[in-house]
């Protein structure tokens, strides 16, 4: 896959193969070709046929899961640029995580979990990214590669100064490289394919006529999902607060396609007309409907920077890893949700939908977040810090 662009040299760009990672650096590739460079995505056996002499490539952005780059880069010194698609505060609290096992705190005990994390206001314990998958051998041994810059030449960052400017001073002081935060990518580059699977359109219809910021809508993203439990809960919950709702359902290893057909079955028979469910909508514009007044999320990094830019206020309801760090920074530190942290119940769901969709506190929530959203929106604009931060990142490259 390439793109011909004129002035720029030729770059190789190395996703992981996830879709949320696999779209960003999509949009990073869009945005770097409209500034020049040609672009090739995909082509791992190219980089082998690559002639030193004639280095095909002036240089490598990698997906930061695909930490081998680097190395491969140096044998044909290339420069490599790390991509990060989640916030720099998880990067940046992910390398407390090897210590914490040299200490023995791994699995961290109960009495430690609410306390906060040194120098990392909001951030308690139980907040930090511990991934419960795979071994602790090999998560620890992973953190360690993902951490590991020092044969990159810079770091680019899916994020926004205004949101996370303290985490990423920090970083600039540790690893001292060049750091390139030049999010929100999905607004860089509205037009860049968003979904490799189909989205269900028929919602926007359904959006067209509801009050405005009426309906919730409610995105668990693409891995998270809820046991056959927590969703009955969820749904007598949305279905008690009488409020409109879209709600994503999908099957998952808790939950089978069969019993999700029937469960939506029955449910959508009991709310009629005032739910719209599907498994997978277009998020960004359901997000950007009028109608839309608060998103229950996961937290995943993409759902929320998309629910900040549409000015859309949360629930937060985080699943794992780095949720429970971007969950803290909405509730805490932007001011722009709140966290559901207990057992998903009927009564205390329905209480929280009604808290954002209809109560006053709702509303002075919406302000804030619109508020939020005029600030990240500046950021893309002519002079803002992203605009600016792509600037010299164009810079950087062609001048290495
Ligand atoms: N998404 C979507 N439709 C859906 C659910 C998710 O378009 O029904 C998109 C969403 O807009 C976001 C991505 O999938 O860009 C999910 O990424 P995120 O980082 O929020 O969560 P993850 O799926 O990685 O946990």
């Amino acid at each position: 896959m390439e793109k011909q662009g004129q002035k720029g040299g030729r770059l190789l760009l190395v996703p992981c193969p996830f879709q949320g990672h696999i779209n960003k650096m999509l949009q990073l590739g869009s945005v770097l070709h409209s500034k020049g460079f040609s672009i090739t995505k995909f082509l791992a056996q190219m980089i082998s046929h690559q002639d030193p002499s004639h280095p095909q490539f002036s240089c490598i952005i990698y997906d930061e899961v695909m930490y081998f780059c680097p190395a491969v880069a140096n044998h044909f010194k290339l420069p490599s640029i790390m991509f990060r698609t989640c916030s720099a505060t998880t990067f940046l609290v992910r390398a407390l995580i090897p210590n914490l096992h040299l200490q023995g705190c791994l699995p961290l005990p109960d009495s430690i979990l609410q306390d906060p994390v040194p120098e990392h206001y909001p951030l308690r314990f139980k907040d930090l990214p511990i991934t419960k998958f795979g071994s602790e051998e090999q998560n620890l041994r992973l953190m360690a590669n993902l951490f590991n810059t020092e044969k990159s030449s810079a770091i680019i960052f899916n994020t926004v100064d205004c949101l996370e400017q303290s985490s990423l001073a920090i970083i600039q002081h540790q690893k001292q490289l060049p750091i390139f935060p030049v999010g929100p990518m999905h607004k860089l580059a509205p037009n860049s394919t968003s979904s490799i699977l189909e989205e269900d359109t028929s919602c926007i219809a359904w959006l067209d006529k509801q009050a405005r910021n009426s309906v919730t809508y409610i995105s668990l993203g693409s891995i998270a999902s809820m046991d056959a439990k927590e969703l009955e809960e969820m749904a007598w919950g949305q279905a008690n607060s009488k409020q409109p709702f879209v709600w994503v359902i999908r099957s998952s290893q808790k939950i089978s396609p069969e019993w999700i057909e029937s469960f939506t079955k029955d449910f959508k028979n009991s709310v009629g007309e005032r739910g719209c469910i599907m498994r997978l909508a277009p998020q960004r514009q359901v997000l950007a409907h009028d109608a839309v007044g608060g998103f229950w999320t996961h937290c995943g990094w993409n759902s929320t920077l998309e629910s900040i830019c549409e000015g859309v206020p949360m629930i937060c309801r985080p699943c794992f890893g780095d949720q429970n760090v971007t969950a803290r920074y909405v509730s805490q530190v932007w001011r722009v949700g709140w966290q559901y942290e207990n057992e998903l119940e009927r009564g205390e769901i329905e209480k929280i939908v009604l808290r954002l969709m209809v109560e006053e506190e709702g509303k002075e929530m919406r302000k804030r977040a619109r508020g939020l959203k005029h600030v990240v929106e500046a950021s893309i604009d002519d002079g803002g810090p992203s605009c600016n931060s792509l600037n010299e990142l164009v810079e950087f490259i062609m001048s290495s």
